[in-house]
């Protein structure tokens, strides 16, 4: 078959975590990640993102990332579509950060079409024509701000907080807010029980509805 400008759209891919229910969006779901993120925090739940995706001087991946194309991954998780179409779920994709694999979930949702929902987990930490691109594709988000005071999300993520309020209020502005839950953790040593609120607050006066506390466990610090 010859290949299509989709198939050119490879995303290096850390896990594939079948039948999920009650964390990844609505229904029974696939939980895709990706490798790559742009930030570094300091209680990264996904350490394996940042790890280097192609075994030393080689394009051979490294033992347990796969390098797929949108159609290999479709072919590869259709298998619980029948689950998907009956819950109301789908593909949850996360990372790492899935929103730098914009291109392919785009890709991917040309070809399932509309019978599977897509939900992407994300930082919302980037320019507002990516929010544009996956608001056309992606039927829920699930956003963990980390922080909205810059001071402690520049503390805890070790990136300069440039573009979370203005990509909030992208998505606000384009996205039904019943679509987005909004994820404010407690982050030991980072902030407090105050900021929280704070930013729980400040989520709700900017028209949120879905806004959840949640609480990081401590894991060894980044170098
Ligand atoms: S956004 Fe997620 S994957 Fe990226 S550094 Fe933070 S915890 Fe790790």
């Amino acid at each position: 078959m010859p290949e299509t400008e989709t198939d050119k759209v490879i995303a290096p891919i850390f896990g594939i975590s079948r039948l999920r229910m009650g964390t990844d969006g609505s229904g029974v779901t696939t939980l895709v990640t990706f490798m790559g993120c742009l930030l570094k925090c300091r209680y990264c739940l996904n350490e394996k993102c940042h790890e280097p995706i192609f075994k030393s001087e080689s394009n051979t991946p490294r033992d347990g990332i796969l390098l797929l194309s949108p159609q290999t991954l479709y072919n590869r998780i259709k298998i619980d579509n029948i689950y998907f179409c009956a819950t109301g779920g789908g593909v949850c994709f996360g990372g790492g950060e899935p929103a730098l694999q914009w291109k392919f979930i785009k890709a991917f949702r040309a070809i399932c079409g509309d019978k599977w929902k897509i939900t992407i987990e994300t930082c919302l930490h980037y320019p507002e024509d990516i929010i544009r691109e996956l608001s056309a594709v992606v039927d829920y988000w699930i956003i963990d701000v980390k922080s909205l005071d810059p001071e402690i999300f520049e503390k805890y993520t070790e990136v300069p907080s440039i573009h979370l309020s203005r990509s909030l209020e992208v998505l606000r502005n384009i996205v039904d807010s019943e679509k987005v839950t909004i994820k404010i953790p407690l982050i030991p040593k980072f902030n407090s029980e105050n900021d929280v609120k704070q930013s729980f607050i400040r989520m709700k006066d900017n028209g949120f509805r879905n806004i959840k506390r949640v609480k990081y466990i401590i894991r060894p610090l980044k170098k």
